[in-house]
């Protein structure tokens, strides 16, 4: 069968390759992918950033992807509760279940965390068996594009309704316009927000007016005070912030957008140091929260969520591409020339 592979440990290098059918071990759940996300992860991957290839130390060729669906068609002799030829979303994270931080339930800060895609082959392949705790049923007439935007999703959700809880009435600030921040957009309305300012830059044009058509007050910092444009919403400064761009730059004006004990939560991660003063923050009492991936529960969240923002999640996916145009998916993200890019194995 096919798959995606990084096929070396050098930038570039990836391709479709062909791979051994998998087979479905117990306790496992086989998988026919129907859709599958590319994201900055998967980007890093494909340029073999320092950091990318000191954490994800894989075999290769290793199978890429983090962000995929597909129906569930064997199960494992033990597997119950689950129906055959349901679409499922998959959690692609594999924590020991044991540790400290696994016990505390912060599965995001486990000790022997492994990500499919990364550490472990992923699911950008026509099958893979994965464990059923990974595995989540979703209702029958789902389709599976705007499933594939799930795993994001369920980013967003830990952060907007688990780390940085925003209460209903609250004015929030995202910066980052790309799908991380338009899936913090569609939580935060979710979660009750009154409104949600989009903060992106010139090059994000296409990108702000999907979120301002989404119902954002969308604002291009190149071309437009951003504290301004903040007060004139909210003359406080906003509750909350979420920084989803992972741009250094963007803490600062995050934190001065806030208004008094605001919160931010750091979402996207950043490459370099972040300038701010502090003295603005202790005055002020305002608070930054780390906000990592997602716990295992944070997946029964979101996929109740996604059911009901279809239609919004369907439009961040700009463009669906067969497996063996991998090269051309690449470009776009490099690009930043999409939203959501989608491989799928079929088309
Ligand atoms: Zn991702
Ligand atoms: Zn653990």
């Amino acid at each position: 069968m096919r798959a995606l592979a990084k096929t070396r440990p050098q930038p570039g290098s990836i391709e479709e390759i062909v791979v051994a059918e998998p087979e479905t071990g117990v306790g496992q759940v086989l998988i026919e992918v129907a859709a599958g996300g590319l994201c900055g992860t998967d980007l890093a991957i494909r340029r073999w950033d320092d950091d990318i290839a000191a954490e994800y130390a894989p075999d290769f060729p290793h199978v890429l992807g983090h962000e995929f669906v597909g129906r569930s068609v064997a199960l494992g002799s033990d597997v119950e509760g689950i129906e055959v030829g349901r679409l499922v979303a998959v959690n692609p994270h594999i924590n020991c279940g044991r540790c400290y931080y696994c016990n505390l339930g912060r599965h995001a800060l486990c000790l022997e965390r492994r990500i499919m895609g990364c550490h472990i082959a992923g699911g950008l392949t026509e099958r893979i068996a994965v464990p059923a705790d990974n595995v989540f049923p979703l209702p029958g007439h789902t389709d599976p594009l705007a499933a594939a935007l799930i795993e994001p999703l369920t980013v967003a959700a830990h952060a907007v309704l688990e780390r940085v809880p925003l209460a209903a009435g609250d004015t929030v600030l995202v910066m980052g316009a790309g799908p991380v921040g338009l899936l913090h957009l569609l939580v935060a309305q979710a979660a009750g927000a009154a409104e949600v300012i989009v903060a992106g830059v010139a090059a994000d044009a296409a990108r702000l007016e999907l979120a301002q058509k989404l119902g954002a007050v969308a604002v291009d910092q190149q071309a437009e005070d951003l504290q301004a444009a903040v007060r004139r919403v909210a003359p406080r400064g906003a509750d909350v912030a979420y920084d989803a761009s992972g741009h250094e730059a963007a803490l600062e004006p995050a934190l001065a957008a806030l208004r008094r004990g605001g919160r931010l939560g750091l979402v996207g991660y950043c490459h370099a140091p972040a300038p701010f003063h502090s003295l603005p923050l202790a005055l002020d009492e305002k608070e930054i929260f780390g906000c990592r991936a997602y716990y295992r529960d944070t997946w029964l969240r979101s996929t109740t969520l996604a059911a009901g923002m279809a239609a919004e999640l369907r439009q961040l996916v700009t463009h669906v591409l067969p497996y063996a145009e991998v090269g051309q998916a690449f470009e776009l993200l490099d690009r930043r020339q999409c939203m959501k890019v989608v491989l799928c194995p079929e088309t």
